[in-house]
């Protein structure tokens, strides 16, 4: 058995960049944008770049489950203003097209936020709402929602809202989980010290066969201070320990599991010693 493991890369003078980019550091898998994640509006791909981005991922073996695209940081699904709850809509299922025309199955969102003006609940509702209309509008794709360290108005930081939204989905085939380490971290989740704790909670909350990918970032900030802020692996309050109970868990075989660490230098060095954590799962095996 194995997982699939590499990082979010640029994207860069196109779509078609990012395998290759991900290829060189020796990345069995990848993220990214399939549009500049700071603006509303993007070019429609070309038949060309859509072909290359195809023909590299195939020529570098980069399957559906190796591919986690994430969508743009503008989008809020939980918007409490009817307008621009339906701008964001519009704008994720453009992504959603975007995905379908790749090739790509999953699309990583993060929920989305309440602003202070409407109750978790009601903005978890919304979620779900835009969810159903924007999946009814495609085919195929799976929506895969991320857990967040609940900074600011973000919801998404217990795996219980998570499951509420998914509850709401009528597609259930097309939603699924993104579970990112630092977020979780942050939100109080204590990988470090209760790694087995945590994965139970994850198992009865979302389901085991609904976490469908990982985030794997060690954090700057402290367990439970819901301040997201990302760190490479090792260096920061999370330390290794929880990325080699991970790679060594055979729950999440067959997952992606992608580094979105600050020091993109680091990569190829992250990605070589999760990928031994992993393959020492394996000898211990056969002893
Ligand atoms: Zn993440
Ligand atoms: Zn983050």
């Amino acid at each position: 058995m194995t997982k699939f493991i590499g990082a979010h890369v640029s994207a860069a003078g196109g779509v078609a960049e990012a395998p290759v980019r991900a290829h060189t550091l020796g990345a069995t898998a990848f993220a990214l944008f399939t549009k500049n994640q700071r603006q509303w509006h993007a070019k429609p791909l070309t038949p060309e770049q859509i072909q290359l981005f195809k023909q590299r991922c195939q020529q570098l073996n980069y399957g559906p489950k190796q591919i986690l695209p994430h969508d743009s940081y503008l989008i809020n699904l939980g918007h409490p203003e009817d307008d621009k709850w339906r701008k964001s809509l519009e704008a994720f299922i453009d992504e959603l097209q975007r995905c379908e025309q790749l090739g790509i199955q999953m699309l990583n969102f993060h929920p989305g936020s309440h602003l202070r003006q409407i109750s978790e609940t009601d903005c978890l509702k919304r979620i779900a709402e835009a969810l159903n209309i924007a999946l009814e509008q495609t085919t195929q794709v799976i929506a895969v929602l991320e857990n967040t360290a609940g900074q600011g108005s973000n919801v998404g930081y217990r795996f219980e809202h998570l499951a509420e939204i998914m509850a709401q989905v009528v597609q259930q085939d097309r939603i699924g989980v993104c579970i990112d380490t630092c977020h979780a971290w942050a939100a109080g989740y204590d990988l470090k010290g209760d790694y087995e704790g945590v994965m139970q909670s994850l198992c009865n909350t979302v389901g085991h066969d609904k976490v469908l990918a990982f985030h794997v970032n060690d954090s700057k900030s402290a367990l439970g201070s819901r301040v997201d802020r990302h760190h490479s692996l090792g260096e920061g309050q999370m330390g290794w320990t929880p990325f080699k109970q991970l790679m060594q868990d055979p729950r999440w075989d067959q997952r992606p599991f992608i580094l979105e660490t600050i020091d993109p230098n680091r990569w190829p060095a992250e990605i070589a010693q999760l990928k031994q954590f992993m393959h020492n799962e394996h000898r211990e095996e056969v002893l």
